[in-house]
């Protein structure tokens, strides 16, 4: 990973910035992070203290455009008034309740709203948890119990494409292609096929194939070939296999339409959703599934899904969506966002162009990724922030996902960000 991001800053002023950076560097251990690195006496990370739109602040009182929607959960801004105030009013009625034993409002509108994106009949049952790994795990689970329960046990491997990313957790991460992150912890997890194309996947004993439905994420943003995702579905039908969509980076809106499974008019039978479910504001996910999938789990108690986490369901959460929900409409965010995305897509190709140390621009909807000449993607990012852009690479593969509230002027400035950055 090299050398950790925030070093070209000048070292922070203010007293309170660097008694958090302090109590940081003592205490807190960062996802996906070399500790070694961070802890490092020059290292002055960054301390997020605001945000409003598609703009954050840090504690010095510097302005960013959020260039990777934090971690690709963002969608209509930060601190947006309408989903503050459902926020707030929830909290005004109560924060958490248990989902296991009682019912609660929000989790009831929001399983109908979810499921009413989809036609009658296909995906019409949802459980919620709380993060995509989990939403995954979910899917695992249910596909694997179903197949018991269905006179089928012998059906419990797994496919998934290579380089394909799913989630942290010991299921989730079973299921993905990066060595770098999966590798040692293989032999513990099910059995699972690795494959990079369709024509590779062998049905026999297979339960369920699982993707990341028209671009791969965390695989440097790597969008599949048009067609692709249908011809997996008739695949699945073929030979009776399940088929499992990680929508978690992919939902609400961020490839163009509120789904990418709708592009090419594709329902699974389990739909994994997290990131911007909540709007990006609080941790919230779901598994959606079908009436016939479902409907393996009734009869005895011992067909029961014993599965579940402390905050299922969670009121705040809930409210947070329905919120963003409401915003698609209110805001016409899928309505707009063609414009934008051709825009982004001019802009990138004027920074392609004679730039050498650009390999390779990919873009799907309003996620683009920008390959990079090798070792420069770190150094480009570092340097984008004096510039106001704060995003991440993934290798020398630059990721450019705001949110999608973003305004044209916004476009611009971030690619001017990123041109400077060269
Ligand atoms: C982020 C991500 C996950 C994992 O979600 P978490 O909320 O981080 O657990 C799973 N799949 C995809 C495609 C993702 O982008």
């Amino acid at each position: 990973m090299g050398k950790p991001p925030g070093a070209t800053h000048p070292a922070p002023v203010r007293e309170e910035t660097r008694r958090w950076i302090e109590a940081d560097k003592r205490h807190a251990w960062h996802p996906f992070t070399p500790q070694q690195a961070w802890t490092d006496a020059d290292h002055e990370p960054l301390v997020i203290v605001r945000g409003e739109g598609p703009w954050l602040w840090d504690s010095e009182g510097r302005r960013y455009l959020d260039g990777n929607s934090s971690i690709w959960t963002n969608i209509h801004g930060h601190a947006h008034p309408a989903i503050n105030r459902a926020i707030t009013d929830q909290l005004g009625e109560i924060a958490h309740s248990s989902y296991l034993g009682f019912a609660n409002p929000r989790a009831s509108e929001l399983a109908e709203r979810l499921c009413g994106f989809f036609p009658d009949g296909t995906l019409e049952r949802v459980f919620f948890s709380d993060d995509g790994s989990t939403a995954i795990e979910v899917a695992m689970k249910m596909s694997l119990q179903c197949r018991m329960q269905s006179g089928e046990p012998e059906r419990h491997r797994f496919a998934a494409f290579a380089d394909g990313y799913h989630g942290d957790t010991m299921g989730a991460a079973a299921l993905g292609g990066v060595s770098r992150f999966f590798e040692r912890f293989r032999r513990f997890g099910p059995e699972v096929d690795f494959v990079e194309s369709i024509d590779q996947l062998d049905p026999d004993g297979l339960n369920a194939v699982v993707i990341e439905p028209l671009i791969q994420g965390v695989n440097e943003m790597r969008p599949w070939p048009e067609g692709m995702l249908a011809e997996l579905r008739a695949w699945c039908d073929r030979h009776g296999v399940l088929l499992i969509l990680d929508e978690v980076m992919t939902g609400f809106g961020r490839t163009g339409t509120m789904f990418a499974c709708q592009r090419e008019q594709v329902i699974p039978d389990f739909l994994c959703l997290a990131k911007g479910l909540s709007g990006g504001y609080l941790p919230l996910a779901a598994t959606l599934t079908t009436g016939r999938i479902y409907d393996a789990f009734l009869g005895p108690p011992e067909n029961a899904f014993y599965y579940g986490h402390s905050f299922t369901a969670n009121s705040t959460a809930c409210a947070a969506a329905l919120a963003s929900l409401d915003l698609f409409g209110a805001e016409r965010t899928l309505e707009r966002l063609p414009a934008k995305v051709d825009h982004l897509k001019n802009l990138l190709e004027g920074l392609a162009s004679d730039r050498d140390e650009v390999v390779e621009v990919r873009q799907c909807g309003l996620v683009a990724g920008i390959e990079l000449r090798e070792g420069r993607g770190a150094e480009v990012c570092l340097r984008a922030r004096d510039h106001g852009l704060l995003t991440r690479p993934i290798r020398d593969t630059v990721v450019l996902m705001p949110p999608l509230c973003v305004g044209h002027d916004e476009l611009d400035r971030a690619v001017r960000a990123i041109a400077a950055a060269f």
